[in-house]
């Protein structure tokens, strides 16, 4: 599996829970989602109401899920949880908001890969607490209004836009996450070392954090690697050199770029004398699906500025080329 993905590995469920901060406070970076979350919950409690539906989106691993806990924490109420592909029929759906508390979070992850029919069962649920279903079929069919508790839907996607209008629309809270800066995920790896009972020097966090794509789950992920590594050398404290060792054993570069990055990026320098190349034909050239380019590999390549996007297709910059050791212009 792709050391650098956000994306969480099958085996990872049970540290990632050890390791999920539950308070907003110890919630680090995100600075602007935590302080609108912050003032949200503060009126929502002074008025004794549920808060109102909260949509997050931004690439994986950068804290959703976590932050839907922490809403469910601060507001004290019950935390439930799902996702777009997991709720199959209107049916189960309506099993799971029947079956909520009033004020209750139920958060719903990859909320865009929610069947359209289920969506629409949504809609009168989100607005006015109620469902509409139809019971039988054919000419005895009919529907039935039942009437649910007040809740507060947090919804969770790679991209707003991969949401329907009506969907978005019904949401009061819109937050994006963003990668962390160098200093919020090196406060990151200092937390989780923590957790781990590991000391760890600062420019060996420093380095975690600069080779982790500002993605804390990333960070969490190769610092469990390198204290591996640290332990068999008989380290006292994770050292600087460790680290470097440990991540280039893992073929992660200094940018925290893998061999998937590189075929991306060479693939575009070398195939398209560096672009503009459409996406859906980078896709084909790698192999790889454009929607997982999209989602997955591209974010942090935009972030970084080694790729561009114009109207024409992706542009591989100077700075990308410079991370290979070549110049634009010898490629035109
Ligand atoms: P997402 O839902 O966006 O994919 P998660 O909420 O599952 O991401 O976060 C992945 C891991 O990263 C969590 O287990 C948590 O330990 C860590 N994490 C995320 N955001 C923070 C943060 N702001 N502070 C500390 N740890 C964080």
């Amino acid at each position: 599996e792709r050391m650098v993905t956000g994306e969480l590995h099958d085996n990872e469920t049970t540290i990632e829970l050890s390791l999920r901060p539950e308070r907003l406070g110890q919630y680090i970076g995100q600075r602007n989602a935590k302080e609108n979350l912050h003032i949200f919950i503060q009126a929502a409690k002074m008025r004794e109401e549920p808060l109102d539906h909260v949509l997050l989106y931004g690439p994986p691993g950068l804290g959703k899920t976590t932050l839907a806990g922490i809403i469910a924490n601060e507001m004290g109420v019950q935390f439930r949880t799902t996702s777009g592909p997991a709720v199959e029929r209107a049916g189960d759906l309506a099993a799971i908001l029947s079956s909520l508390e009033p004020g209750d979070v139920l958060f719903i992850d990859e909320i865009h890969r929610l069947p359209k029919t289920v969506e629409e069962v949504l809609y009168p649920a989100m607005e006015d607490f109620f469902l509409d279903i139809v019971i039988g079929t054919g000419p005895s069919a009919r529907s039935v209004r039942i009437d649910l508790p007040p809740f507060t839907l947090v919804g969770a996607t790679t991209r707003a836009g991969l949401l329907s209008a009506p969907l978005r629309d019904r949401f009061g809270v819109l937050s994006r996450l963003e990668f962390y800066e160098k200093e919020d995920l090196c406060s990151i790896v200092e937390r989780t070392a923590d957790i781990f009972e590991t000391r760890i020097s600062k420019e060996a966090a420093m380095e975690v954090a600069r080779r982790s794509r500002g993605t804390p789950r990333i960070a969490n992920r190769m610092l469990k690697r390198i204290r591996d590594l640290s332990q068999v050398k008989g380290e006292k404290e994770i050292t600087l050199e460790t680290t470097g060792r440990a991540l280039d054993m893992l073929q992660v570069d200094k940018e925290g770029l893998d061999h998937i990055d590189h075929k991306l990026l060479k693939g575009i320098i070398d195939g398209f004398r560096g672009g503009p190349v459409g996406l859906d034909t980078i896709a084909a050239t790698i192999g790889e699906e454009s929607q997982t380019i999209e989602d997955v590999y591209e974010p942090y390549l935009l972030q970084i500025g080694f790729i561009q996007r114009t109207p024409r297709g992706r542009v591989a910059t100077a700075k990308a080329y410079q991370h290979f050791g070549m110049k634009a212009e010898d490629n035109q």
